[in-house]
């Protein structure tokens, strides 16, 4: 699949690129966030280009929230963007970065949680983007419903509270109120008790409070994913030198072994630069591999 293009970025400028050190070292860029993901984003970048972050604390909110009350427009990579943007105009830089995560089922395999969270790095002084993505099913995302004094033992033992804070709301019929951020069982018990009254059915929803705070298994995705950043900002395009060379396009097609048709098997990687239009193709596989026929469109159709 394709990786996503970050939509309108205005002008390539053209840029020359230093050689003798990487163009971000001694930079300063700018992380938009209002949950603290700063200790999650800044040291990758540190490490491997000597770039130094730090936060601006913007209402990133206005973009969309996981609770659902505000519904966010757009892709997660355009949402990203739009993020940094509105750090680096808070803060007077060309330079920023943001987060955005989607947590849901997983499009193949809708009984699975998935989080992808994606981080960019938004160069507005050269007129590129540099992105990258984590995504794995190893992410706490737990949900129920129950009327006041229930028994969540097990719930609780899903949803690894305390140490994931959970979010509370009426299950049915009014949306309000809202309670995020729950750390205690006395808070847990006293919204239940809360949204329960209002809701129609008498019921409370519980579910995980995704925001990267209250969800430690999400930090670790995020973490992932500015390391991934910064590897691929350090990687410079052999054309032109900008930062972000990367792999950016998969080839598919090996052909089968009994017949030879291409079966969906990744053949090649093809690599790309966000500031010029240089690729290059990597084989993933020998030039004599041959795909497997149980999953052949004509051996096994
Ligand atoms: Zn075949
Ligand atoms: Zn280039």
């Amino acid at each position: 699949m394709p990786r996503e293009a970050p939509g309108p970025q205005g002008e390539i400028k053209r840029i020359r690129w230093p050689t003798e050190h990487h163009p971000y070292t001694g930079q300063s860029a700018v992380l938009a966030t209002k949950h603290a993901k700063l200790p999650l984003i800044a040291p990758p970048l540190a490490c491997a280009l000597g770039l130094d972050v730090d936060a601006v604390d913007v209402d990133t909110d206005t973009l969309g929230t996981f609770s659902g009350e505000i519904p966010r427009t757009g892709s997660a990579l355009e949402t990203a963007v739009r993020k940094a943007r509105l750090g680096m105009k808070a803060a007077g830089r060309e330079l920023g970065l943001a987060n955005e995560g989607s947590i849901g089922p997983d499009p193949a395999m809708p009984l699975l949680t998935v989080d992808r969270e994606i981080v960019v790095l938004v160069d507005d002084n050269a007129g590129i983007v540099i992105w990258d993505a984590y995504a794995t099913y190893d992410i706490v995302a737990a949900t129920t419903s129950a009327r006041p004094g229930e028994d969540l033992r097990q719930f609780i033992t899903d949803a690894d509270f305390p140490a994931h804070l959970l979010i509370v709301r009426p299950n049915s019929g009014p949306v309000y109120p809202i309670r995020k951020g729950i750390d205690s069982r006395a808070s847990l018990k006293s919204a239940i008790a809360e949204a329960a009254a209002v809701a129609t059915d008498g019921r409370a929803r519980i579910e995980t409070d995704l925001r990267a705070h209250a969800c430690p298994s999400r930090q670790l995705v995020i973490a992932r994913a500015a390391e991934r950043l910064a590897q691929r900002a350090a990687a410079r395009c052999p054309g032109c030198a900008a930062p972000g060379w990367g792999p950016v396009d998969v080839l598919m097609g090996v052909p089968c072994s009994w017949c030879g048709t291409d079966v969906e098997q990744p053949r090649a990687e093809i690599y790309g630069c966000p500031a010029c239009d240089r690729q290059e193709i990597r084989p993933l596989v020998p030039p004599e591999a041959t795909g497997d026929p149980g999953i052949c469109p004509a051996c096994n159709p």
